[in-house]
């Protein structure tokens, strides 16, 4: 008798096990139907923090540009593809990102009826000054004031594609402006005093950020690649007449030129990210690596 019921536990115990596994598996992949979050699909790792800290556990997010990887020359795969397939809202940047990944267009035809956010509406676009990126600077979410507009524009459309949790996500959204509010405050009087105020970056991604702080971004870039020797030569006589003492770079891209730079001028690189994606975290670090550097 005993040995009867074990027997015909096995498979039911197997089944439970190879269905674990699978579930398990469909977690390891990355792949959301097997949840029922609202699936939020975002160009970049930052605004997949902001997507989480309005959404918390309503939402399962998709991100594009993989760590590590840069907006500029990332290519989607097939598996984000199916992914995406499953969003009911994508939220992209909108400040003329998408317009260097051609393939933005072909992920919102695999899925019509998801609501595509813009969360640069409502923000001013300034100049670029990054010759390989001419016209409007893209890189909007490295002001603290802008972010806040895109975490608003956010909500709104969570709000929209899942009213039922509008409470939810309204009082999520108040809660995380209320600390950019307080990240930006912080910034504007850390970086007050500083008599110094230009700073030198190879990919110039800062625009944003040094038009809210008064400060002067010089990049080193030119045409999204390492900058001829006329021009290094006028940035390095550039950064002694000004004492800068520091070369940034960000993890995405290459370093041997802002090397060279940092040689020339007795400096050194330090690496700041433009893309991590605990934002508040991340701004922090950007503006004590600033103030040491125009110190
Ligand atoms: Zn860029």
């Amino acid at each position: 008798m005993k040995h009867f019921i074990v027997t015909k536990l096995v498979p039911v115990i197997l089944m439970l096990m190879l269905a674990a596994l699978a579930i398990a598996a469909a977690g390891c992949n990355g792949d959301v139907t097997s949840t029922d979050k609202t699936v939020v699909a975002v160009t970049l790792l930052p605004q997949a923090g902001f997507v989480e800290a309005v959404g918390g556990d309503k939402v399962e997010v998709v991100v594009m540009v993989p760590p590590g990887a840069s907006p500029h020359t990332y290519e989607v795969t097939p598996e984000q593809m199916v992914q995406l397939s499953k969003a009911k809202m994508y939220a992209k940047v909108g400040s003329g990102v998408e317009f260097e990944l051609a393939w933005l267009d072909n992920l919102i035809g695999v899925n019509q009826d998801m609501l595509v956010v813009d969360c640069s509406k409502g923000i001013n676009l300034i100049a670029s000054e990054d010759p390989d990126e001419p016209g409007l600077d893209p890189h909007i979410w490295l002001s603290v004031k802008n972010a806040k507009i895109m975490v608003q524009n956010i909500c709104d459309g969570l709000v929209q594609v899942d009213a039922a949790n509008k409470d939810y996500y309204e009082a999520n959204c108040s809660s995380y402006l209320a600390q950019l509010t307080e990240l930006d405050n912080d910034i504007e009087t850390a970086l007050e005093g500083m008599t110094n105020r230009s700073f030198i970056v190879f990919h110039p991604a800062f625009g944003y950020f040094a038009k809210d702080y008064n400060l002067t971004q010089i990049g080193i870039e030119q045409e999204g690649k390492e900058p001829n020797a006329d021009y290094l030569v006028r940035l390095i006589n550039e950064a002694r007449a000004k004492d800068i003492k520091v070369v940034f770079i960000s993890p995405q891209y290459s370093t041997v030129s802002a090397e060279s730079v940092a040689n020339e001028i007795g400096g050194e690189v330090v690496i700041i990210d433009p893309l991590a994606k605990d934002y508040i975290t991340n701004m922090r670090a950007i503006e004590a690596a600033m103030r040491q550097a125009m110190q």
